[in-house]
């Protein structure tokens, strides 16, 4: 007899579910025209319709199907005024059906901690580069990113009307990482991919060097890792703090499923625990291949201006 799916299978197959409706709100809110634009911290710092929409609908989602769960989200919003209309409860049979690796399957759902970035790559929406747009959702057990989901709303959407819009990618440790063709960069070339809005003098001394052949600059953490997952980019490279945990876990989670590895600009692994500071104030180092390539070059001084 089949016993029923461990909890964390679970938790996936919904995650997919509620970020294929959240990217449905992403597309519906820029088609709609108007966005809503809210200044958090500065100008490169932004909120839109489309974030708080997006957040309410996660979270109030998997509130509703996990509720022991800790659910962390970027935007600072009450989450007790959600309509009906924003609730997903839908979930990915084919997720379902695959086994859940042994040292998860005992995990219960008041031990998973959810990192929700509702958009990723706000600044870069708001500009119309519509493929840098993810929305991620996260998955750590004891303080560790185990699964992830990254939809990415535009995939495609310069291949022209015929072309399929968006796409799921999803991963846990232990099982691989899915909705995607893992691509390595080819031997010897050094791609460094990086931030586009929030650069800054210590940003650009690190990848100067680092010598890289080239340097792909693009919004968003999860467009970063899709890059170096799809052999676009060999090494994501940001010496500044700004990107949060939200930013991170999924993206993580995938990465590490595919035998690649993400820490900040020291060489820290990123914790998830529930009370854990949100900044990644030592910046980010992630690569697929070649991790020690990198971490090598890194100039002490780098190291020494970030403060984890
Ligand atoms: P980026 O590579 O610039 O798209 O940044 C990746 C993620 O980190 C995005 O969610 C950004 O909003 C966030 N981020 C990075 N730097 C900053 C910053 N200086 N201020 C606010 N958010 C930032
Ligand atoms: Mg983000
Ligand atoms: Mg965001």
């Amino acid at each position: 007899s089949m016993a029923s799916p461990a909890l964390l299978m679970r938790v996936v197959a919904s995650a997919y579910s509620v970020a294929e409706k959240a990217a449905t709100i992403v597309r519906n809110v820029m088609s709609a025209g108007d966005l809503g634009i809210v200044e958090k911290a500065g100008p490169n710092d932004l909120q839109t319709k489309a974030d708080r929409l997006v957040q309410m609908s996660i979270c109030a989602s998997l509130a509703r199907k996990f509720p022991k769960m800790t659910i962390i989200g970027e935007e600072e919003l009450p989450t007790d005024d959600v309509t009906e209309d924003l609730i997903e409860d839908g979930h990915c049979e084919e997720i379902l059906k695959k086994p859940c690796p042994a040292q998860y399957t005992g995990i219960k759902e008041e031990e998973l901690v959810i990192w929700v970035d509702p958009l990723d790559g706000t600044k870069e929406y708001t500009e119309g580069l519509l493929d840098h747009v993810t929305v991620l959702i996260g998955i750590a057990y004891g303080g560790k990113a185990i699964a992830g989901v990254i939809n990415q709303p535009y995939y495609n959407y310069e291949a022209g009307a015929n072309a399929v819009l968006g796409r799921t990618i999803w991963g846990v440790l232990g099982m691989g990482a899915f909705g995607f063709q893992l691509t390595e960069v080819p031997a010897g070339k050094h791609i460094v991919v990086t931030t586009r809005s929030h650069s800054s003098a210590l940003v650009n001394e690190c990848i100067s060097a680092l010598n890289p052949d080239t340097v792909i600059r693009v919004g968003g953490a999860g467009n970063k890792i899709i890059q170096l997952i799809e052999g676009k980019a060999s090494a994501y490279v940001f010496a500044s703090p700004g990107c949060k945990k939200w930013d991170t876990c999924a993206p993580e989670a995938i990465l590490h499923a595919v035998g690649g590895k993400i820490t900040d600009i020291r060489g820290n692994p990123f914790q998830y625990n529930k009370e854990v500071k949100h900044m990644n104030s030592a910046g980010v180092l992630a690569t697929l291949r070649n991790y020690d390539y990198y971490a090598s070059r890194i100039p002490n001084t780098v190291k020494e201006s970030l403060v984890p």
